[in-house]
Formats: C-alpha cells, structure tokens, sequence
C-alpha cells in the first residue's frame, strides 16, 4: 500500500516548521462518546472550529511503511481546546498503517473504504463534528460545558484512534490537529482532494476500466501518483497487462 506515501511525505512537509504537542496514545484516555450525533446549539458553543470563512480540511491517508507511520499518537499543531477562545482555522489528518494489504486488490479497495467511511464514526459528547466531504472540510463546534469539563485534543484523538483501531487492518494510527493560523489549509485541502482521487481511481480501476492511459481521464492522477499504473496493468491481468498504451 504505496498510494498514498506521498500525500503523506507532502503533508509532513507542510507541518514541517511547527513544533507539535505529541502524545502517545493510552487506552483508557478517550473522551466520553454518547454513540449518536448530539446537537450543540450556537447559545451553548464556546467556539467553532474550521468555520466557514476560516481555513479548513480533513483526510485520512494509509500506508503500510512503518517508517511513515510509526506508532498510535495524537499531534497537536497550534492551541489546545482549552486555550482557544474564538473561531479558528482547523484541521484534522489521520495517517493509518495498514497491514495484509498488498494482495487481492478489490480487497484492498473495500478494506479502505470500510476504515475511511463505514463503520467507526466518533461522537464526543460536547464536540459536534460537521463534515463537508465534497469540500474536503470539517467543522466543529464545541460546548461550554465540554470546556469547563477539561475536553482536549488529547481524548479526542484518543477517541478517534481508538475507533479506527478497532479495525484488525489498522497496526498504527496517528491523528493530527492543526489549530495554529500559520499554517496552509489551502494545500492541505489540495491533498485532500487528491487522497480522494487516488481512492477514486482505485474503484475505476476495479471496474474494469479500459487500459488506454492515452484517453483516459484518470491520467493526470495516475501521471502523478506512483504505484497507480502498476495497480492498474496488475489488475486481472489477462488483457490488462498486454497491449496498453501510455
Ligand atoms: S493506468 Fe492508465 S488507463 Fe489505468 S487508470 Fe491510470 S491513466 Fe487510466
């Protein structure tokens, strides 16, 4: 699972000059989950987070290169909950390493999909998450009361890789929180887009898309992310492997 390793190297490279909070993650550190979407309502909000008119974007990107990701951890770039007092820019990034993923490629496809959409949703009781997947954005809105309860980065991330671990495939999962302004939300959504690309192609491929790069609208995605053409041409091979054009 090499997909996604350069999304993963750009997005370090845009964190590159912040110094993050780091915490290791301990089961048990969760934040409480009331199980189902809670509504805050603007009168009990304390602040929002990734509202519109500020910076914003969410995505999550797998590997299964240890070296990228390397242990379950919680990264904190910029204020902590307890410390922001207005709306700001927001974002969240979940690096996951996966496991048995390079064989059957469908399986792969499907296994992905199940860890990024299906089944692990997070419900922090106090922290209502908004998502705008067709704009790559997340908004949150916490609660007063949340914040006189001491809710922080750490238990909800926490929370998240808690979540996300409950999938056998997931070996390690870092969760990322960037709040600091001096970041640029602007590429980081950028990536975004193009993680979802590279998921999207990935379903083409498996539906049996025609193996001529020449016309094929998938090209400049595949021109840029590596491993995508050899995904393809390795495909069900019979055909697929002979006679493509690039
Ligand atoms: S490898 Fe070529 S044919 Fe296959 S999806 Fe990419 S550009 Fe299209």
């Amino acid at each position: 699972m090499e997909l996604y390793n350069s999304l993963i190297r750009d997005t370090q490279a845009l964190l590159e000059s912040g110094a993050p909070k780091a915490w290791p993650y301990r089961p048990g550190s969760e934040w409480k989950d009331i199980g189902s979407s809670e509504l805050v309502l603007q009168k009990d909000a304390a602040f929002e987070l990734g509202c519109s008119g500020r910076g914003s974007a969410n995505y999550v990107l797998f590997t299964s290169s240890p070296e990228l990701v390397k242990e379950d951890q919680v990264l904190l770039y910029g204020k902590d909950l307890g410390e922001i007092s207005g709306p700001v820019d927001f974002a969240r990034i979940v690096l996951l390493r996966v496991g048995v993923l390079d064989g059957d490629d469908e399986a792969v496809y499907r296994i992905l999909k199940d860890i990024e959409f299906a089944k692990y949703h997070v419900y922090p009781e106090g922290y209502m998450v908004r998502m705008s997947p067709e704009n790559y954005r997340e908004q949150v809105r916490v609660s007063k009361q949340a914040i006189r309860r001491g809710i922080n980065f750490r238990q909800i991330g926490a929370s998240y890789i808690q979540a996300y671990k409950k999938d056998p495939n997931v070996l390690n999962a870092t969760v990322i929180f960037v709040t600091a302004p001096n970041f640029d939300f602007g590429a980081m959504k950028e990536l975004a887009k193009k993680a979802n690309a590279v998921t999207n192609t990935l379903t083409h491929i498996l539906e049996g898309l025609s193996t001529d790069c020449t016309v094929c609208a998938l090209k400049d995605i595949c021109d840029e992310v590596e491993g995508m053409k050899e995904l393809h041409f390795g495909v069900g091979d019979k055909g697929a492997d002979k006679g493509h054009k690039h």
